[in-house]
């Protein structure tokens, strides 16, 4: 249900669609949760002492890319914590009263999880306001002059908005929460063991070596990684003997044109057009977008911030230029350095 309400998310729809199957990989608890170490061990903490207060855990703000698990963190809060969990999506919550309708039903201490917070519409947000500082509800009874307003009081509770953008979130919005977590691309050792776990779940034999393969393949996405452990686990089904060896992992990743950094066709494609058509940038987000054919958001989301974290592009006042190492990847020619346009001959 979760992810049913956030369809009209940025990211990556093919990668949404496959998490609603394999809802059984998602961590259940702290421990499950592999990497992103510090943010973890401060979080237990928080969550050891809001307990021990029998309080409800200051409100959480999550920042990441797609797929690097907010949502699954949210959750796991939530369990960790031992009350229920309430999920919505900002662009869900269309009018006050949908919020409304969602707080006042809010149990003691309870997780409310809003994804994409930074599409939630100005009233709605005002109205979140004071939910989140006074525990109340600010609800106006009637029309015109004798239109007043009765606060309603709701239940004290714990808000974990997630955002791609942190910088599209007002300052007001960003000020109420307490906690604050930054999502880093997981390291390869973490990648590993997230396969491995994975692998585990799915009851699929998968080689050592494949398991780093797979786990290098996957930019630093736990999403991205169950995903091509899926694809591999079928590639070795039908072209093998079930078991996910390097030659099968090599095979898959062939067929799927990933190579070697992780990068897709479309990855490649944006990397390609900024050289090809704007002499390695720099080039505005839009026209950019436009001329790859992606929603600005979803190159900004979900492309944008591995090709950044891989040292293949970069985001500078002017727009978007390619490094170097774009050019010895794609493996083309360039001049003097990026923005110079690749050579002739
Ligand atoms: P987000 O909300 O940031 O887009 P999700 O929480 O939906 O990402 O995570 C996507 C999938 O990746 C989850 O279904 C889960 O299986 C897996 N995942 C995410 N984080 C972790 C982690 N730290 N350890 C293991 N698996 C993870």
């Amino acid at each position: 249900m979760a992810k049913l309400e956030q369809e009209k998310g940025v990211s990556h729809p093919e990668l949404r669609d496959e998490d609603e199957r394999d809802i059984s990989l998602r961590p259940q608890c702290l421990k499950e949760f592999l990497g992103q170490r510090a943010m973890k061990e401060n979080l237990s903490v928080f969550i050891a002492a809001a307990r021990e207060r029998k309080e409800s855990l200051d409100h959480l703000f999550l920042i990441g890319p797609p797929g690097l698990g907010k949502t699954t963190l949210a959750q796991v809060v939530a369990r960790e914590l031992g009350v229920d969990f309430k999920v919505t999506s900002a662009p869900a919550l269309d009018k006050p009263k949908d919020l409304a309708g969602i707080l006042t039903t809010v149990t003691e201490k309870n997780v409310f999880f809003i994804d994409e917070i930074h599409r939630l519409k100005p009233a709605i947000e005002e109205m979140l306001y004071i939910a989140m500082e006074d525990y109340e509800l600010d609800w106006i009874i009637g029309q015109g002059p004798s239109a007043r307003t009765i606060r309603i009081p709701i239940q004290p509770f714990t808000l974990v908005g997630a955002t791609t953008k942190a910088g599209n979130v007002s300052s007001p919005l960003i000020s109420r929460f307490g906690i604050t977590c930054r999502f880093n691309f997981y390291e390869q050792e973490d990648m590993e063991a997230i396969v491995r776990r994975s692998a585990g779940i799915l009851k699929t034999p998968v080689d050592e070596n494949a398991v780093s393969l797979i786990a290098v393949s996957a930019r630093g996405t736990p999403r991205v990684a169950n995903r091509l452990l899926r694809r591999m686990r079928d590639f070795a089904q039908v072209l093998g003997d079930g078991t996910v060896t390097t030659t099968v992992v090599r095979e898959g990743l062939k067929r799927l044109e990933i190579d070697g950094l992780g990068l897709e066709r479309h990855d490649r494609e944006i990397l390609r057009v900024i050289i090809e058509r704007y002499e390695g940038g720099p080039v505005g987000a839009e026209t950019l977008a436009i001329s790859v054919g992606e929603a600005v958001d979803t190159l900004e989301d979900y492309y944008e911030p591995y090709l950044i974290q891989a040292g293949l592009l970069q985001r500078t006042p002017r727009g978007r230029m390619v490094t170097n190492l774009a050019y010895k990847h794609l493996g083309l020619k360039q001049n003097a350095g990026p923005g110079q346009g690749p050579t002739l001959f």
